[in-house]
């Protein structure tokens, strides 16, 4: 018979929400479309709503409210992924793990490492 996984805990459902986050901003548009801006807002911002570890969801609504990321999605690609890396550097910083270095971003989400560790 087929293994069978578990309910997902805090650190797996972390891992694989920023590896969605992330990688989706990374394909966001550099242009977004009003559509796509839009849409991009309203997933960020339902995150304190719905994400399904209440304590998580709380301190992300504390931080969203002094670094709302209208301005981040309105600048398209860029300015969102670096927005994104911030608010994970601060989770990060948090849990007393190491900051991720946000000049990388593009890398580890997207294009993959420079020296071709990813091919
Ligand atoms: P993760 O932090 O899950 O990171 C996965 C990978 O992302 C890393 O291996 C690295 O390659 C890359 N990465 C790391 N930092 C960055 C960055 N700044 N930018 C881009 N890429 C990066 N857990 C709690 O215990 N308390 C909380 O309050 C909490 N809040 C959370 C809020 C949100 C919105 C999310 C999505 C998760 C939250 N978590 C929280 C879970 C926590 O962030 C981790 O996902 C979990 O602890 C597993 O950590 P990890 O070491 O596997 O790496």
């Amino acid at each position: 018979s087929l293994p069978r996984d578990c309910p997902a805990d805090v650190e797996r459902l972390g891992r694989h929400t920023w590896t969605f986050l992330h990688t989706t901003a990374s394909y966001f548009p550099p242009s977004p479309s009003l559509a796509q801006k839009s849409s991009m807002l309203s997933l960020l911002t339902s995150l304190p709503t719905l994400y399904p570890c209440s304590s998580c969801a709380d301190e992300l609504g504390s931080y969203m409210k002094s670094h709302p990321p209208k301005e981040a999605v309105e600048g398209g690609r860029s300015t969102l992924e670096r927005w994104l890396c911030e608010v994970h550097n601060e989770v990060n910083e948090r849990l007393g793990k190491e900051a991720f270095n946000c000049d990388n971003v593009g890398q580890r989400w997207r294009d993959g490492w420079e020296d071709g560790r990813c091919d």
